[in-house]
């Protein structure tokens, strides 16, 4: 059986799109793009003060860090071709926030009022209720974080962004009549970089090509003394890789909520197995039994890529496999892995 619906990114290639994120960029009145330092290749940081980040030891584990203070940040984007095969990408993308969201929020016991959620459907996050929200209505939220994190400040940020890749720098959700609502990605990772100082940020990002969009903090200046944190990021793709469909899901999202709750086999729906008779479930379930915590490591190494790396036969490329980006920052040093 062939993998389904193998969402092929050909996003408007229009002028008014362009317009709008430069439009964008004029309104914020701040250069975003001076929050990018050259890249050095592919997957190389983005770092300003050190010139070459320490490699990590691969013995080194990075466990899920959250707690009841943790930002917790869902996107979920839209779909602005409108044929029988992206007709569920929409709701596919919103489920697998929705499910994600389930999972980290019980993980960290974060409560509901850090949870920010936006879609093309709506955008909640305490008192804030948006039906079809406009990129104003996202910006005003993410600004109003920024003030909050400055008065009180959060202990880490997980965000998780399901969607298109980006067009223009800008990740899509909906297009009315008259404007598209889109999130400028140089204004997201200002936004992260908020957060920079925070004990953990992670970031999920589940679009194609998704390793060539680095959204971790890069301005590693006037850096608290003693402060160390670890960053995580996880990208469903390679540089030009796909992402896929999964049953009422995307597929790597599920893969990784599948993989904490270590129950149902993300590719079952492919393979014609269920997770009891799946060797790659039985062994990942027979591992942690030993070590009940789970770490982002064993999550790709032993759940997530194999599971995926199952489908090749199926039509899954090397660049369509995922990529864990594991960084530890302190007040002198950046050590780095890639896995
Ligand atoms: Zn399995």
């Amino acid at each position: 059986m062939d993998v389904p619906s193998t969402i092929i990114h050909v996003p408007p290639d229009d002028d008014e799109y362009r317009n709008i994120t430069q439009q964008l960029q004029d309104t914020l009145r701040v250069d975003y793009r001076s929050y990018f330092a050259p890249t050095g290749g592919p997957g190389v940081p983005l770092v300003h003060r050190r010139t070459y980040p320490r490699e990590l030891d691969r013995s080194v584990k990075f466990y899920p860090k959250m707690d009841s203070n943790t930002l917790q940040i869902c996107i979920s984007g839209g779909n602005n071709i409108k044929t029988d095969e992206y007709k569920t990408f929409e709701y596919d993308c919103y489920k697998s926030i929705f499910d994600m969201c389930e999972v980290i929020k019980e993980l960290g016991n974060i409560p509901d009022k850090n949870v920010v959620s936006v879609s093309p459907y709506d955008l909640k996050f305490r008192h804030i209720n948006i039906s079809k929200p406009t990129t104003n209505d996202i910006i005003d939220t993410f600004e109003n974080i920024k003030l909050m994190h400055n008065k009180e400040p959060f202990s880490g940020l997980f965000l998780h962004i399901v969607g298109h890749e980006p067009s223009y720098d800008g990740f899509y959700l909906r297009k009315t009549r008259y404007s598209k609502c889109i999130i400028n990605l140089y204004y997201l990772k200002s936004v992260i970089e908020y957060f920079a100082n925070c004990k953990f940020i992670v970031i999920i990002k589940d679009m194609c090509n998704a390793e060539e969009i680095d959204l971790l903090p890069t301005d590693f200046n006037d850096r608290p003394e003693d402060t160390c944190s670890l960053y995580v990021q996880y990208s469903s793709s390679r540089i030009n890789g796909k992402s896929y469909a999964s049953s009422n899901s995307r597929l790597f999202s599920n893969s990784i909520v599948t993989g904490f709750k270590a129950e149902n086999c993300p590719i079952s729906s492919f393979k014609d197995i269920s997770s009891s008779n799946c060797y790659l479930c039985n062994s990942y379930r027979e591992s942690i039994i030993h070590d009940p915590k789970i770490s982002y490591n064993s999550l790709h190494e032993s759940w997530v890529k194999p599971h995926m790396t199952e489908l090749m036969p199926n039509g899954v490329n090397s660049c369509d496999l995922p990529i864990l980006e594991l960084r530890y920052v302190d007040n002198t040093n950046v050590w780095r892995i890639v896995i």
